[in-house]
């Protein structure tokens, strides 16, 4: 509902040169404090571990904001090791890093990692480095930021001080719930220290760790060192500043309820802190021009081109989810694979929707235009470079269908560059709202957690016109997906199986109802040759060279694989498409025993869970199947949502794989600590995998009478011997 109202949302930007003063003036407010020169020594260090490009996002944000608030930086990747030294560095350095796979280091620091977790190193190595970390990490998964604390705990053992607290973001409820404080706290921080180095300096203390004293003399336990929270409270006057609202603006419309375009009170009527504008880095031109031949940026990564021989719809055409197998044709590629292993799929942008944003940004007519990016000339972005996942001299159209992810969520900087190019005053109001320190929540709620896209956002802001230099300095590079292999190659030679659900976003204010990005492009796809469990399929009957084509490259697990002793029990926990690996797994052992006969398995469990037995049983007929024929010991299988009887009587079972995990506790605990047997877990990270984790803790802690934190070393030792296995994904 809207009511009619005198709106108090108009805003003045403050003009580069005010901010400028402003930030002179808080500039001139540290030297009044601290009575010295400012020089320019406040020169501090930013190395970054990413594999997805997050962490370093985060880190060349920091670099941004460093020059705003009167700091020089210095920005590299930990990989670059040529252009940093760790060993004799005395300025400031602030580490960001994030973790991936089951708790390692990014690739770009894994050669750091190794460096200083050298068991050689003398303990004060790094006497003479102060530090701030960011780790960023992901709760749904086991050793949260584990990269990041192996770092910290690593640099503190050899002797270097925090000179601010150490950051754990969480991407599972949010990064920018620790990140956006954690830098505002970082100035001050920083001045503090440079403060103290330059007292240091003067009162001749050559001691590099004397602005970690307390003023008493004493050394703080610098891993201690707690965050001031004041100095979480930006000064106001570092930030670009809104007018007093302006009441004789002409009378609008201001609704009762926040929504994407419109915030309420108290937001509409609040002054702002603004993230920094980014600055431009890339100049972009549009050529007329035959592109040169485009290749699949895949070609150049590793990935094939291969035919989808079958496609089977798993699920009832009226369960909850629609669960596919494909059936991929590699032997004419060299992709071994084992049995718990994944394959990572390319997809490309929806075609109506890059059809859609070239409309919108007024170029439809120049989608085959040649694209040719260079560095702008004097940009003031640190380390600027151009984006390597767009390649020279291709296609407008195919930049945007194959090298951006245009469905990313927009992240608050593009934001802020986004309501710089809005003309509209409201429009480019709220777009500040959403990016600014007081309007999380509504970041929280209208774009993140709704799966906002850049066009959702252009859609709702008619006004916002980027330029397309623009775009590319913030969409990140289309990601492939990644699919665990539901086949054995043993019993499938040169084919490989996957399965997955298609992911359905509902219909919300924000946007309209629409499938994810790669499982709802292999739905339409692969739509000509589907059939449903049972029938004939597609290499059955169709010319191959018509089949629909993908494409893949593997993607080995290091550890989610069989036992290299088979006699050893393994309890598989699989539920919806989690049971993927399990299957290629069981057709291994099948394939095996048809072999060699005398080979014998250990006890097979396999606990699997789907909503209804009629409905969404995945792979039924061949799991009843590896149990008539001994390759299974025990199927466990439970229906959440359907408690009645093959004879129609309604009972009460149990809901969730981890329910039938109690049930079977004392089996389970058996295997697991007796008879020195694997527990696999596979599917669905938010929950399942940590209700999951929860029941094995209790199973254990009963089993053997231990208290919750011998409980819990017990499993970080299944863990540690790689007996507690996870694949999972959020
Ligand atoms: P996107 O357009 O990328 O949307 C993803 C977003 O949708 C997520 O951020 C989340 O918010 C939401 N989302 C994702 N999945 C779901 C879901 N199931 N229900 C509701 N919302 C969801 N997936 C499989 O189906 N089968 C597999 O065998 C499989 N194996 C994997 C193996 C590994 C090693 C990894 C890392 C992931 C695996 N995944 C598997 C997940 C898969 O890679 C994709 O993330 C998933 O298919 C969604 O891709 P999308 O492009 O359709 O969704
Ligand atoms: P799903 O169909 O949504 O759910 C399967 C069953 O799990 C349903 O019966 C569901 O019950 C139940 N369930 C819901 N919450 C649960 C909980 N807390 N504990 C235990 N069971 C629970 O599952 P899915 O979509 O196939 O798979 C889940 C996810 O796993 C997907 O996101 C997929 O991408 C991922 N996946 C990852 C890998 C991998 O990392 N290697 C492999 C395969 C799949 P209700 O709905 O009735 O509550």
């Amino acid at each position: 509902m809207l009511v009619k109202a005198c709106q108090r949302s108009v805003i003045q930007y403050v003009c580069r040169q005010k901010k400028r003063l402003s930030f002179a003036r808080s500039r001139r407010t540290t030297i009044h404090i601290h009575n010295m020169p400012c020089e320019v020594t406040d020169r501090f260090l930013i190395l970054y571990g990413s594999q997805r490009g997050q962490a370093q996002s985060i880190a060349e944000e920091i670099c941004e904001q460093a020059t705003e608030h009167g700091f020089t930086a210095d920005i590299f990747c930990l990989s670059d090791v040529k252009k940093y030294n760790v060993d004799s560095e005395t300025r400031p350095i602030v580490f960001v890093v994030s973790t991936t796979g089951d708790g390692d280091p990014p690739d770009t620091a894994q050669k750091f990692v190794k460096k200083i977790k050298n068991k050689s190193l003398p303990h004060d190595s790094f006497a003479n480095l102060c530090y701030a970390l960011l780790a960023l990490g992901d709760t749904n998964y086991a050793n949260f930021c584990n990269c990041g604390k192996t770092i910290d705990r690593r640099l503190q053992q050899l002797g270097a001080k925090h000179f601010y607290a150490t950051g754990h973001a969480d991407d599972g409820t949010g990064l920018e719930v620790v990140v956006d404080p954690w830098i505002e706290g970082l100035w001050e921080a920083l001045k503090k220290t440079f403060a103290n180095m330059s007292a240091a300096d003067q009162q001749g203390a050559a001691h590099s760790d004397s602005f970690l004293k307390s003023p008493s003399g004493q050394e703080k336990n610098s891993s201690n060192l707690e965050v001031d929270l004041n100095l979480l409270k930006l000064s106001e006057t570092d930030l670009p500043r809104e007018s007093t609202p302006d009441c004789s603006q002409t009378e609008t419309l201001i609704p009762l309820v926040a929504s994407l375009k419109h915030s309420v009170a108290p937001l509409s009527e609040s002054v702002l802190n603004v993230p920094a504008l980014p600055p431009s880095y890339l100049e972009v031109i549009l050529e007329n021009q035959s592109v040169k031949e485009e290749m699949v940026p895949a070609d150049k990564e590793g990935y094939h081109e291969v035919p989808v021989t079958k496609a089977v719809q798993l699920t009832r055409d009226d369960s909850v989810k629609t669960a596919i197998l494909l059936e991929l044709d590699v032997s004419e590629q060299n992709m071994a694979y084992q049995p718990g292993d994944s394959f990572d799929v390319l997809c490309p942008n929806r075609a109506s929707e890059v059809e859609e944003l070239l409309l919108r940004l007024g170029l439809q007519m120049r989608n085959n235009y040649a694209v040719q990016i260079h560095l702008l000339e004097n940009t003031s972005k640190k380390a600027a470079k151009v984006p390597l996942h767009i390649p020279q001299g291709t296609s407008l159209q195919f930049i945007l269908t194959w090298c951006v992810e245009i469905r990313s969520i927009p992240k608050k900087a593009f934001i802020r560059a986004l309501a710089d190019v809005t003309q509209d005053s409201s429009e480019k109001r709220r777009l500040l709202e959403l990016c600014s320190k007081q309007g999380s929540a509504d970041y929280n709620g209208f774009v993140r957690d709704a799966n906002v896209c850049l066009l959702d956002l252009l859609r709702a802001f008619p006004s916002c016109l980027p330029p397309l230099n623009l775009l590319f300095e913030h969409l990140p590079k289309l990601q492939s997906r990644a699919y665990s292999a539901a086949s054995s190659s043993l019993q499938h030679p040169g084919k490989v199986h996957f399965v997955f659900n298609v992911v359905e976003f509902p219909a919300c204010p924000e946007h309209s109802a629409r499938t994810g990005l790669c499982t709802g492009w292999l739905a339409d796809h692969v739509s000509s040759i589907m059939v449903p469990t049972g029938m004939l399929t597609a290499s059955e009957c169709l010319d191959t060279s018509a089949l629909p084509k993908v494409y893949v490259r593997p993607r080995p697990s290091s550890t989610f694989h069989l036992p290299a002793d088979p006699s050893v029990p393994i309890v598989m926990v699989g539920p919806g498409t989690g049971v993927a690996p399990f299957i290629g797994f069981l057709q291994q052992r099948e394939k095996e025993r048809e072999v060699n006969q005398e080979v014998t398995f250990g006890e097979t469990w396999l606990f699997f869970g789907c909503r209804y037995k009629e409905k969404d049983f995945l792979f039924r007929e061949e799991v009843e199947r590896f149990v008539q024929n001994g390759t299974l010991s025990h199927l466990i299988v439970c229906f959440s949502r359907d408690d009645e009887t093959d004879a129609g009587e309604k009972v009460k079972r149990a809901r969730y794989v981890q329910h039938n995990l109690l049930l079977h506790a004392k089996s389970v605990a058996s295997m697991l600590l007796k008879d020195k047997g694997y527990l696999y877990v596979c599917g669905d990270a938010k929950n399942m995998a940590k209700d999951v984790n929860d029941t094995l803790l209790e199973i254990i802690g009963n089993e053997l009478q231990l208290d919750k934190l011998e409980t819990m070393k017990t499993v970080a030792g299944l863990r540690e011997e790689k007996r507690y296995l996870q694949d999972i994904w959020s």
